[in-house]
């Protein structure tokens, strides 16, 4: 009983200080029955580049959030739920390590920890967390995730046609279906992608062609141009590219910390052991 007291007060505090340091600009995160798992820094691989988030780890969500100062202050907050999380590895390749995909339906993405042990307790604890929570909730788990974004940087050339040279005038574009960079001209098509946006998106000729032919009687109003702009990427606000919070030294603090598991209210018996 007091474990149980004991343990919730805990994990409310800690719930409070993720608050905290959000600020106003966060979400309240404090709800009935949510645990915090656990925390710490991961690399994640943004449009332009790899960048340090802070990851916080509750029982259904993961968030995370730019690097103001760090274990004082975040901002940016992103809030997954982990219902439709799923997670990938990501082979080692050459200084490029430790690193998975996060994907769910709406944007996927790649971090990377420091080292293989937190790489693996990182997955092992995410992994948990989804899979309670879908048992839990008697639910599937999603079939459906959004492409990972190849990095700008990865791509000097269209991937598509192979021809167009990115620069000033010929901007990289995103195919949401793919995740490939390409050229305007290879991708001037929208189609819509389920588990995405209502309205259609980006999509480069070859996905278009793909997505067209398997849908047949193709509704006209599920395609179209795309514009020209609007090419962000869900996954990257426009702040993004901030240097802010990028500064401090990842070998100081940025060990994550995973919480013991508090008791679980709905099997009383587990305490009663405790007691004895
Ligand atoms: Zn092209
Ligand atoms: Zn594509």
């Amino acid at each position: 009983m007091v474990d149980r007291l004991v343990n919730s007060e805990v994990n409310a505090r800690r719930m409070a200080n993720v608050e905290q340091c959000f600020g106003k600009m966060g979400e309240p995160l404090n709800q009935f029955g949510r645990v915090l798992v656990g925390e710490g820094v991961l690399v994640k691989m943004c449009r332009k580049k790899p960048k340090q988030r802070q990851f916080f780890l509750f029982n259904d969500i993961l968030v995370y959030g730019n690097i103001v100062i760090s274990k004082k202050r975040y901002n940016k907050q992103r809030i997954i739920r982990l219902e439709g999380v799923q997670l990938e590895d990501v082979e080692d390749d050459g200084g490029v390590k430790n690193g998975w995909v996060i994907k769910t339906p709406a944007k996927s993405f790649a971090v990377y920890a420091a080292t293989s042990t937190e790489k693996k307790e990182w997955m092992q604890h995410i992994q948990r967390c989804v899979s309670d929570l879908l048992e839990r909730g008697n639910k599937r788990a999603a079939t459906e995730h959004a492409a990972v974004w190849v990095p700008d940087g990865e791509a000097a050339k269209c991937m598509e046609c192979g021809r167009t040279q990115f620069n000033v005038v010929q901007r990289r574009h995103h195919c949401r279906n793919c995740g490939r960079v390409v050229c305007g001209n290879c991708s001037s098509k929208t189609h819509k992608i389920d588990n995405l946006k209502k309205k259609p998106v980006r999509v480069c000729d070859t996905c278009f062609s793909r997505l067209t032919s398997s849908s047949s009687g193709q509704d006209p109003s599920v395609s179209g141009t795309a514009s020209s702009d609007n090419d962000q990427n869900p996954n990257d606000s426009s702040t993004d590219s901030d240097e802010e919070g990028n500064h401090n030294d990842r070998s100081m603090e940025s060990r994550p910390t995973f919480y013991p598991e508090p008791q679980d209210e709905t099997f009383p018996s587990s305490s009663n052991v405790h007691q004895m």
